[in-house]
């Protein structure tokens, strides 16, 4: 197979873990594209590759294809035939960016140099100077995380599991602490105490992961409460949640399939902690820990905290703004600007601002009134 091919076969996966493109997450046909459309995290969008080194694995994770043993045709690239390869296809404008992971064999660190090889050969070899996001492999080292963070416009490390009880289920070589937790903090004490001028262009790159949602029986509480902890204490960008999908000739074929929405809801608590200023524990999860499929967890909040307590539109903080169902953060910037010119006091100056849905309707005043209940129901 000529090396082209066999990076098609490579990144063609559609259990390729950690993506930047939320058409991806939410479109699962989008991922058999090895090249997909992404987001980052300035707004920008660019045509990204997503690649495996080798698609053979020593370890044997319940849920992947790659895992040892398991009866499929591996593929692998050298470091040189990567690099070559994804230099010509940014030159001729094919892709924008490139995420590199790989299938470990020889264990995490030899796994790691095959990777920084890649990147070094990129960065310097060719003079690229395209987005690269590199993971970080189990059981890499200190040296190996910074020389990551000195390549990469990103790194990632995929926890799976919210703990090690669920991680084992998932995962049973991968330590949740010293192989999985201690790089994410090896990745924030860098960016804290080593100057900027290390990274790549000046700056440190960004950090993100991903849990396999449902293939361990873990609860929407427990992948939550760790998602909290990932950006209050190590500084993530974002956290990913893929709704686990059997896969035949594996432990956990005859595991049902998570429901898509279970992963939609996840994104939209996750939005509600990350960007709203939500805690975990107040988000509306049942007895057993899990979030309502039927309805969007921020209206559900609502309608058991705001409905005998709306706000006033022309007084809340961003904050308080920012509870209200349909305010993201973009329409809670554009209210308090427009309150400073004048006061709100219609319909249609709220539309103006941006509030195009009516889910806000029952959660608020215009100047101390309720809006008229009929209206709440257009
Ligand atoms: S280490 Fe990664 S590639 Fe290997 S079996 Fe586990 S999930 Fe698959």
């Amino acid at each position: 197979m000529d090396i082209l091919n066999k990076f098609k076969v490579l990144s063609s996966y559609s259990g390729l873990e950690l993506v930047e493109d939320i058409d991806c997450q939410l479109n699962p046909n989008t991922r058999k594209n090895s090249i997909s459309r992404a987001v980052l995290p300035n707004g920008k969008i660019i045509k990204l590759a997503k690649t495996l080194l080798t698609s053979a694995c020593e370890r044997n994770c319940y849920y992947c294809p790659f895992r040892a043993g398991r009866n499929y045709q591996r593929e692998t690239l050298s470091p040189t035939q990567l690099a070559n390869l994804v230099y010509s296809m940014h030159q001729s404008g094919k892709v924008e960016g490139i995420f590199i992971s790989s299938g470990i064999a020889g264990g995490g660190q030899r796994t790691q140099d095959l990777i920084i090889e890649t990147a070094e050969l990129l960065r310097y070899s060719h003079g690229y100077q395209g987005y690269l996001h590199l993971k970080i492999m189990p059981g890499a080292d200190y040296d190996q995380v910074l020389r990551m963070m000195q390549l990469a416009n990103r790194v990632s490390i995929n926890l799976e599991g919210p703990n090690q009880v669920t991680l084992s289920k998932l995962a049973p070589h991968k330590s949740f602490y010293s192989e999985l937790i201690i790089p994410l903090q090896w990745i924030e004490t860098i960016r804290n105490t080593l100057p900027n001028h290390m990274g790549w262009n000046s700056r440190w790159p960004s950090s993100s992961t991903q849990f396999v949602v449902g293939g361990a029986d873990e609860t929407d509480l427990e992948l939550l409460d760790r998602s909290e902890s990932l950006y209050t204490q190590y500084k993530l960008s974002r956290v990913y949640y893929s709704a686990f999908n059997p896969i035949k000739d594996t432990p956990l074929e005859n595991h049902p399939p998570v429901n898509p929405t279970r992963q939609l809801r996840l994104y939209q608590a996750n939005f509600m902690i990350r960007d709203y200023g939500f805690r975990y524990e107040e988000l509306p999860f049942n007895k057993d820990g899990y979030l309502p499929i039927d309805h969007d967890p921020k209206t559900l909040w609502a309608q058991m905290n705001l409905m005998d307590t709306p706000v006033e539109i022309n007084t809340a903080n961003k904050q308080e703004l920012l509870r209200i169902p349909g305010i993201g953060i973009k329409t809670a910037q554009r209210l308090l600007k427009a309150r400073r010119i004048h006061k709100i006091s219609s319909i249609e100056d709220l539309r103006k601002q941006g509030l195009q849905s009516n889910r806000f309707f029952p959660y608020i005043l215009l100047d101390g009134k309720k809006l008229p209940r009929q209206l709440s129901l257009v």
